[in-house]
């Protein structure tokens, strides 16, 4: 067997010809026919599903749900499934698995709070954006004890803890989606889960409460989502040998921003308001630009307590936390530092006011410091060093840059003392679950950086994704005796070659591009044309735009502010202030950030200016998404695909569109290809010949049940290439028992 997947020629794809087939079988005879149940498309775009009445020519005559009459193109409709499918708890135990068929299932189930759904070895959540009674110790002891199977988080997290300990494997939970599709809140059912059945040891509430922590400090609100987390992360839950939970490991990834600023200065008490010199909310600038400081339902003020608390649980001692808290308030009062035009080349000072002595205060170095860091940069050019003086811009921009490493610091740190209080440490034992939240699929009208990064790494989970996906299958396939060299599945290795690839592909381009002095992004663009024309995954577009043919569907990139978001904007010189100053924490992160960067030749040395050495930003990703997909190798992936059905936050509201296109994104419809690329659905022979037998003419009754079956094969007609026999199982491709259940139904 091999480890990867092949590549597919795809006879079977999805609206390739041959697939029409097999979906429909026969239109005439069999879609369409009188009193069918079929799907229609509506003039607003959405699928209905309605009732054929009759058909004459190419046209039918259909009824709607609400009694209303159409005529509609024979061909233009989807079959849909027997009554008897409707709200099946796994897509893949309908007949037809076209796009309305799996649309019309998971809308069926969410109308009654069924919001979990599997799909094959998946799980879909649709965002219920209200309460539902799904959670809470009785229905973990039902999932615990079996009692209860319905898909679900639990019975995931069960299967996890289940397949740890009987196969001695770590496991992984993998949970994707978009902004607001309910991935973390997804997390925290899962980790509850862990928590009940592993814990006893009291670490679990240790763990719980690093939610609130990294939910201050990592989570913002922004249009899609109230609690949106700014940021990946990694959660890996540690079990001893007897199956408690001994301890944890958390790994961020991306970008990170701030309900604490908001905590803070609505929550510190009196002593802190005065020692770290807070203003309110409205008087920062840096908060002042989203004009929004409160959100529906949420006191900062209490939220802000409950975050102490929790660092308290953790351990995060008191000092470190007024540590942590200066250090939010210096972030908050950097924006507020002005600057003063000192001479006609637009080179500036700072102003040394109120703010200018407070982030030194807070930083523990003289203003003249932070003068000298935000107003000049030093540099060494032809192995001279040269002081260049800023411009305006050019200082809000270093100042800008300080801030945001200072609070990206910030953030690593905390985790790293979140998991030194966590940390497993040496009676590391026992097996791990890990949860993975992260940022799905983005596809935008205009798509920048951010999108990139994003769309490589789900490209990257979505080969892991795959190739799990196809082991499982070939296994079955080999068990039972079947030939599953005639399953073909498709892989995305030319799209990862096309980032990844050495020195022509889109990260090396970039890279190089970064680090030339005149460069500008339409070189970039013009670059990428140049050398990735050829490739089948890359399409070069007008001006600075480029396309990438993703798993998901085409994205295209406009490269405004690749170059400049690539580069690492924070200079040395700001690096070399946070060392000198003499608080406690700005230090730390000083050698941090000289220790990450990419720099295998001594400061004395270096020939051009020091920032260029650094690792670029998208080097640090993928430095970070290896790691990821390297700790993701070695356990079992358990994956959960959450799906937002409204942009409005609100309950009961299901756009089939948007869910549409998140079921593509997140690879649910792609799961479903796949399996109907192969033979998707199963019976025993015993089944089958039961379910099916009384329609053979001949008399069976005396012969084994794989005799009975092969004759009903034969009597039906069913095309030798809509099948295969197993040692154990009939295999089927797509819609075949459709046709069976039919002819069943009539004879019955
Ligand atoms: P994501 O992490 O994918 O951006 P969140 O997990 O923060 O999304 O969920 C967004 C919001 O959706 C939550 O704040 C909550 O109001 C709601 N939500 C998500 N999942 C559930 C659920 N299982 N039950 C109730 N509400 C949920
Ligand atoms: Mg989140």
């Amino acid at each position: 067997a091999t480890g990867t997947a092949p590549r597919r020629m795809s006879p079977a794809g999805a609206g390739s010809p041959s697939q029409r087939d097999a979906r429909w079988g026969d239109t005439s005879s069999y879609g369409a026919r009188k009193k069918h149940r079929v799907f229609c498309h509506l003039p607003n775009g959405d699928w209905a599903l309605c009732t054929v009445i009759t058909t004459s020519g190419d046209e039918s005559v259909l009824k709607l749900s609400e009694g209303k009459v159409l005529r509609l193109k024979t061909e233009s409709l989807e079959a849909a499934n027997p009554e008897i499918l409707d709200g099946v708890d796994d897509l893949m135990q309908l007949s037809y698995l076209s796009e309305p068929s799996v649309l019309y299932n998971l809308q069926y189930r969410y109308s009654q709070d069924l919001i979990y759904t599997k799909a094959g070895p998946v799980l879909v959540a649709v965002n219920p954006f209200k309460k539902v009674p799904l959670y809470g110790n009785e229905y973990i002891a039902a999932y615990r004890n079996k009692t209860k199977d319905s898909p679900h988080v639990y019975a995931i997290a069960d299967s996890a803890l289940r397949e740890m300990k009987r196969d001695e494997v770590n496991q992984s939970i993998i949970i994707s989606g978009e902004s607001g599709a309910g991935k973390t809140e997804t997390a925290k059912i899962a980790m509850q889960y862990l928590a009940s059945l592993g814990g006893g040891g009291g670490i679990e509430y240790e763990i719980l409460q690093t939610n609130p922590i990294l939910e201050a400090f990592g989570n913002a609100k922004t249009l899609r989502n109230d609690n949106s987390s700014r940021f990946g992360k990694l959660i890996e839950i540690h079990f001893s040998t007897i199956g408690r939970i001994c301890g944890a490991m958390i790994q961020t990834f991306g970008e990170r921003s701030y309900h604490i600023f908001y905590q803070l200065c609505a929550g510190a008490p009196a002593s802190l308001r005065d020692k770290l010199s807070l203003k309110k909310v409205d008087e920062y600038k840096y908060l002042k630009q989203s004009c929004c400081y409160s959100i529906a339902g949420v006191d900062d003020a209490q939220m802000f307590r409950t975050v102490t608390e929790a660092m308290n649980i953790v351990h995060i001692s008191k000092e470190d936390q007024d540590n942590v808290f200066a250090m939010v308030s210096a972030v908050l009062w950097l924006g507020d530092v002005s600057f003063t035009v000192i001479d006609n080349e637009n080179h500036v000072e700072i102003v040394v006011d109120e703010a200018a002595e407070i982030v030194a205060r807070l930083l523990g170095c003289s203003t003249e410091d932070l003068n000298l860091a935000l107003s000049k940069r030093h540099m060494k050019v032809n192995n001279e060093n040269i002081v260049q003086k800023l411009t305006l811009s050019q200082a809000i921009d270093t100042r800008d840059a300080l801030a945001k490493s200072l609070y990206a610091s910030l953030f690593e740190w905390l985790v790293e003392q979140i998991n030194k209080s966590l940390s497993v440490g040496k009676r590391r034992t026992g097996r791990s679950i890990s949860i993975l939240d992260i940022y799905g699929f983005e596809s935008f009208d205009r798509n920048s950086f951010e999108q990139f990064c994003i769309n490589y790494a789900n490209e990257r989970l979505q080969q892991h994704f795959n190739r799990h996906l196809f082991k499982l299958e070939q296994e079955e396939y080999v068990e039972d005796g079947i030939d599953w060299a005639k399953v073909e599945f498709e892989d995305n290795q030319n799209c990862l070659n096309l980032f990844e690839k050495k020195p022509l592909g889109l990260l090396s381009l970039l890279d190089e591009e970064s680090t030339f002095p005149n460069a500008t992004d339409l070189t970039f663009a013009n670059k990428l044309k140049q050398h990735l024309n050829n490739n089948s995954c890359f399409r070069g577009e007008r001006g600075k735009a480029f396309a990438v043919r993703h798993y998901a569907g085409e994205v295209a990139y406009d490269t405004s502010g690749f170059l400049e978001k690539n580069r690492d904007l924070l200079h040395m010189d700001s690096i070399q202030l946070l060392a000198k100053c003499k608080s406690a924490l700005p230090q730390i992160f000083a050698s941090k950030m000289l220790s990450q960067s990419d720099n295998p030749i001594p400061a004395p040395y270096r020939s051009s200016a020091a920032d260029s050495q650094k690792l670029s930003v998208a080097m640090k990703f993928k430095g970070q998404l290896f790691q990821l997909m390297q700790r993701l190798e070695s356990t079992t992936p358990h994956f959960i695909r959450c799906i937002k059905p409204n942009n409005l936050q609100l309950p009961a509201i299901y756009e089939q569109g948007l869910v549409l296109q998140q079921l593509k994104c997140c690879g649910v419809l792609e799961v479903v290809r796949i399996s109907r690329s192969g033979y998707p659905t199963r019976m025993t022979h015993q089944k089958f010949a039961r379910r099916y037998g009384f329609l053979l003419l001949e008399d069976v009754a005396s012969q084994d049940p794989l005799s009975v079956s092969v004759a009903i094969l034969h009597q039906f007609n069913i095309l030798p290439e809509m099948y295969q026999v197993g040692y154990t199982k009939l295999f089927f491709r797509t819609g075949q028992i459709g046709k069976l259940e039919d002819t069943r139904n009539r004879t019955l």
